[in-house]
């Protein structure tokens, strides 16, 4: 006896649920099927011209959202990535932005120069003298990493963007132009209400120790330093590395 079902059985699971006979709609016609399908074109071309001229006359007495710029400035967000400044007094010739700038187009030039000891007998200190900064803001590409890394605070975002040149090579600007900017730097945002002083602040708003004088005379009286165990006597205790 064979399992196999006959190919004339009716397909329970796919085949409707017996009932009332229901008239099934037409069939809508796609454009890409006859192109019998065209209701824009019922209506006739004039509601379709008023519906325009309604559009193009709403748009003449709508307000435009264009700045008419330079006669209008745009009002920029104070932190804008317009040019990078340059406090001049600040820089000690690190070289760390330079190094870390990814289109290398920071430019330092810098010597030492020797500062004479002002106690008797010190030494004569040496720092770094900034004679060049330069960037070559053709080559920027606005990233922020030499500010990021400045670790004294000489590089700052300043908002003004009207520094274009008619010539490519005019974008190279010195630290003179570069100091300029600073003027157009907002000053930096407050501190939330209940929040901590910064650092330095806080460094240079600090009391200073006061050494009582008992402690202050101790000290004074120590010797320089210890002398050590003799040597002979810590053979003798038989302490040595020989006993
Ligand atoms: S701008 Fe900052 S990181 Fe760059 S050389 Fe000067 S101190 Fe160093
Ligand atoms: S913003 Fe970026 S690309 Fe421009 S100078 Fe600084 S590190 Fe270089």
């Amino acid at each position: 006896m064979s399992d196999e079902v006959p190919d004339t059985a009716p397909d329970t699971a796919t085949s409707p649920a017996p009932g009332p006979a229901v008239p099934t709609p037409p069939r809508a016609v796609g454009r890409h099927e006859g192109h019998q399908h065209a209701p824009a074109r019922q209506g006739g071309l004039l509601p379709g011209l008023i519906k325009g001229l309604a559009t193009t006359a709403r748009t003449l007495v709508t307000p435009s959202h264009t700045t008419e710029y330079p006669d209008a400035k745009p009002a920029l967000p104070p932190r804008s990535r317009g040019v990078i400044a340059l406090t001049e007094e600040n820089c000690t010739s690190c070289m760390l932005c330079a190094r870390e700038c990814p289109d290398w187009c920071i430019y330092i030039d810098s010597h030492k120069e020797t500062i004479p000891a002002t106690t008797e007998g010190g030494r004569d200190r040496q720092r770094n003298v900034l004679d060049r900064f330069a960037i070559d803001f053709s080559l920027c590409m606005y990233c922020g990493i030499c500010i990021e890394v400045c670790p004294f605070d000489a590089l700052h975002w300043s908002p003004e963007f009207e520094y274009a040149e008619t010539d490519i090579r005019d974008l190279l600007h010195e630290k003179d132009r570069l100091g300029e900017w600073m003027q157009t730097v907002p000053p930096p945002p407050a501190l939330d209400p209940g929040s901590a002083a910064p650092a330095e602040i806080a460094a240079a708003d600090k009391p200073k120790r006061v050494v009582p004088e008992r402690t202050a005379a101790r000290t004074a009286a120590r010797p320089a330093a210890r002398p050590g165990p003799a040597v002979g006597a810590a053979a003798a205790d038989g302490d040595g590395p020989d006993a």
